[in-house]
């Protein structure tokens, strides 16, 4: 099977055609229509290299879920609408048994998340895997890192670390089964919180989306907002199925610095906090407030309410008093 002939059977004839792609896939470039209302283009490219961001073997539809799924959630941590995205795709060998269930569940997820595969490239290499996503936001609703206010509550969405708990029921080669399906499916399958995001952008200040830790993503914010923040441990929102498979400590860990939740950590004023609640819970999204924005430097941890110093490599030093 030529390149063409691979663009065109897994590629072209799954993409949604919609209103604002006025030429898709086929031509040198995409011809798109961007809307008439002072939207701003908000643009982020992820990608996915065997070996570094996925264990060998991966199933395709698995990939196609995560990859997309992580792309969107940037989308989601500066409340812009999806539109369009392009993907780069380098392969080994133009598979069938790989490329059919990786077109087919990526067209599935794009429809899922309102956005249209729009164009690509195709190489032969090493299995990796680029997305770039497209989306629009209203100026005035963009969430910046660095819009965070001295007093602010930090607000995440969902629960942390069953994702890292997915990847270790992966990594310790335990056998499919009901008891982690559902930590393996946060890992594979991010949820991009684009409807929260939207509902409530014009009450929030800043946000990001949680990809590398709530700890290390938080302290981006602290540091672009010239503040300090103050987490508490008991305030961390766990999932039943992370704390029964890790129990609370494994648990707290990997919510503070597991990674690759993809939920949203948001800061609003405190006189906002009702009304973003209620607007969550109207979407059906857990919403919970985790702490404060305060002045310094550093991402404070309460325990109990004692402060617990920790440097970046948390992870490592957290259970200790230093
Ligand atoms: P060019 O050589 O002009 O860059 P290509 O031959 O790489 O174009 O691609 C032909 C068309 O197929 C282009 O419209 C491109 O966007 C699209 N395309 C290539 N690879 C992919 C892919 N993996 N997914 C979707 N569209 C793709
Ligand atoms: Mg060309």
């Amino acid at each position: 099977m030529g390149e063409f002939e691979l663009i065109r059977r897994y590629f072209a004839s799954h993409a949604e055609v919609r209103g604002d792609v006025a030429l898709g896939i086929g031509d040198d470039c995409a011809l798109l229509v961007p809307p008439c209302d002072g939207a701003q283009l908000a643009v982020s490219i992820d990608t996915l290299v065997e070996g570094t961001h996925f264990l060998p073997g991966t199933r395709p539809d698995y990939l196609a879920q995560r990859l997309l799924g992580a792309a969107v959630s940037d989308l989601a941590a500066m409340a812009a609408r999806p539109a369009w995205f392009t993907l780069a795709l380098t392969l080994p060998e133009a598979s069938p048994e790989w490329l059919e269930p990786f077109s087919k569940a990526l067209a599935e997820r794009a429809l899922e998340l309102d956005i249209a595969l729009i164009g690509g490239d195709t190489t032969r290499g090493p299995l990796t895997l680029s997305v770039q996503v497209h989306g629009w936001v209203e100026p005035e609703r963009a969430l910046k890192r660095s819009g965070a206010r001295e007093g602010d509550l930090i607000l995440v969405s969902g629960t942390l670390g069953d994702s890292r708990a997915g990847l270790q029921t992966l990594l310790d080669e335990e056998p499919e089964q009901a008891s982690n399906a559902w930590l393996r499916r946060r890992f594979y399958r991010p949820e991009p919180r684009i409807a929260l995001a939207r509902a409530l952008a014009s009450q929030l200040h800043s946000g990001i989306d949680i990809s590398d830790g709530l700890l290390a993503d938080l302290g981006h914010i602290a540091r672009s907002s010239g503040l300090g923040a103050c987490i508490e441990l008991e305030r961390l929102p766990l999932s039943d199925q992370l704390l029964a498979y890790a129990g609370l400590e494994q648990a707290q860990r990997w919510a503070l610095n597991g990674g690759e939740d993809f939920e949203l950590c948001l800061t609003a004023a405190p006189e906002r906090l009702e009304s973003c609640l209620r607007s969550a819970e109207e979407l059906g999204v857990r919403l919970s407030c985790i702490g404060r924005m305060q002045p310094g430097k550093e991402v404070q941890l309460l325990v109990q309410g004692q402060a617990r110093a920790f440097d970046s490599a948390g992870y490592d030093h957290f259970g200790e008093t230093q």
